[in-house]
């Protein structure tokens, strides 16, 4: 079994160990997960806030 990640991978991870908050109310999703799209070398993570519906967004250049 190959040890490699790629980039991507290795920041999903990243990303995916830490659970969202909202920036605006606090709230913190402990079973959340961010919702992640790909756009050519970007990775946008977006995480919709349940309580206020406030958007959270983080981007990443790969
Ligand atoms: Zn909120």
């Amino acid at each position: 079994m190959s040890a490699y990640r790629s980039p991507f991978e290795q920041l999903r991870a990243k990303f995916d160990e830490s659970s969202p908050e909202c920036p605006a109310c606090g709230y913190h999703d402990s079973d959340g997960s961010w919702r992640v799209t790909t756009t050519g070398s970007r990775v946008t993570y977006q995480f919709v806030c349940p309580t206020c519906d406030a958007i959270k967004t983080r981007e990443m250049r790969l």
